[in-house]
């Protein structure tokens, strides 16, 4: 089946068209509405290498849309000849509150719940929305689905997302832990899922701590398959040290943010989500390459940011082994996890007692187009894996399981 993804973000538009599991090409819109989208560029490629790039205005979404739509259709850039060739849509939805806990065919009801879920997600939603919407009006007729980033962690128990709060907090105004990044997380759960059958593990027996370490970081327990924590929590705001964010803080620190030091709501959001994290701490860089060189040539706040950010995973990969009462495996994805071996063996330094022991060489030795590398030594009790993420295949695979379902 022929499915193109859609990634809307606030000023951005991700696509990517898939035939099948195999990805025909993809780009990215960026700027869109920002300064009324004078500045807005359009990267089309295919594979790794870039074959055209458009200026243009792009005030909204459904105009983004529509370069994309020219591009995918364009005579010498394109990859299809019509539209009619798309036989589905799948987007990426952020915030599914506890109404989705799997990928659905998007109706009016679904749209009218995704709209309600803005109240929890306001960044997120609505430019999630506005792409459905987009689509709707360029693509009539054809199916689409929703994916949720918060799907994969509706099967959290209660004591894993409850807060300390007043429980009307959680009845009456929906304050809990939802988790995010769930399509990355179930991603690489099902490789590694595979894998350790393959290994002798039955799958409903198996505990796999997933560490999705990009620009947004988080981590996920999950146990026979099914996620039972995860270091985001209401917000992305929670958990680990992130590029801008600053993940786990005392709650009262806002308070004397706004008490002692006169900060407004306002200030505080963007001190907490833009200012922060290895950004904040290093004052270099959200970036964790610039983060990392920094931190060799000597700079002591960024070695203290680096500190952090592996500690705070080794804290989070202990507190879930404890949660599950055991660990088959950890597993390594996204920017950071995927690419940085000095961070990877931060975040497992000292675990032997867990049982997991690190292969340097296996370590140092990860390639780009691997599936899946084992980098824990061959007697190591757990396993430590690296596993490339990839969120827009899962998302195809779900509408396509999905809309082949609706029409058998
Ligand atoms: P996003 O959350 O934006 O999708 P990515 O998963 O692309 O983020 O991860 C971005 C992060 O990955 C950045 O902090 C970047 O520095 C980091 N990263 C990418 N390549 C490397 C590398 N070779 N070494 C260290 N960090 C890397």
């Amino acid at each position: 089946m022929v499915v193109l993804v859609v990634n809307c973000g606030s000023s951005s538009l991700k696509y990517e068209l898939f035939a099948g599991d195999q990805s025909v090409c993809s780009g990215l819109a960026e700027r869109v509405g920002v300064d009324g989208g004078q500045h807005a560029v359009l990267t089309h490629k295919c594979g790794h290498e870039a074959t055209a790039q458009i200026s243009a205005p792009m005030p909204d979404h459904t105009v983004a849309f529509d370069h994309v739509v020219a591009m995918l259709t364009d005579p010498e850039h394109g990859q299809i000849s019509s539209l009619q060739e798309i036989e589905a849509v799948g987007h990426r939805v952020v915030h599914g509150g506890e109404q989705f806990t799997e990928s659905v065919l998007i109706d009016d009801e679904v749209i009218a719940a995704i709209e309600d879920f803005c109240e929890l997600a306001p960044l997120h939603n609505p430019p999630n929305l506005a792409g459905i919407r987009a689509c709707q009006q360029r693509l009539p007729g054809i199916p689409m689905v929703a994916v949720f980033d918060t799907a994969f962690h509706q099967t959290m128990p209660a004591h894993a997302f409850v807060y300390g709060l007043p429980y009307r907090m959680y009845q009456k105004h929906h304050i809990r832990r939802y988790g995010f990044h769930g399509t990355s997380h179930r991603y690489v759960a099902i490789e590694a899922a595979r894998y350790l059958q393959a290994a002798g593990i039955p799958p409903n027996q198996q505990k796999i701590v997933t560490c999705h370490l990009g620009n947004g970081a988080s981590v996920t327990a999950i146990n026979g398959g099914c996620s039972v924590d995860c270091s985001l929590g209401f917000t992305p705001l929670e958990g680990l040290l992130m590029g801008t964010r600053s993940g786990d803080l005392d709650p009262a620190i806002p308070l004397h943010l706004i008490r002692a030091m006169g900060m407004d709501v306002a200030d505080v959001d963007r001190l907490l989500n833009t200012e922060s994290g290895l950004l904040g701490v290093s004052g270099v860089s959200s970036d964790m390459r610039d983060v990392m060189q920094a931190a060799e040539e000597g700079n002591r706040q960024a070695q203290l940011a680096v500190d952090i950010f592996c500690y705070r995973v080794r804290k989070y990969i202990g507190a879930y082994a404890a949660a599950m009462g055991g660990l088959d495996a950890v597993v390594f994805t996204a920017g950071i996890g995927e690419n940085a071996p000095q961070i990877r063996r931060g975040c497992v330094k000292g675990l032997e007692f867990i049982g997991l022991h690190l292969d340097e060489a296996s370590n140092n030795n990860v390639g780009d187009d691997q599936e899946i590398t084992v980098i824990s030594t061959a007697n190591s009790p757990a396993y430590i894996l690296v596993i490339p993420t990839n969120e827009e295949l899962m998302i195809a695979r779900d509408t396509a399981a999905i809309v082949s379902n609706m029409t058998q």
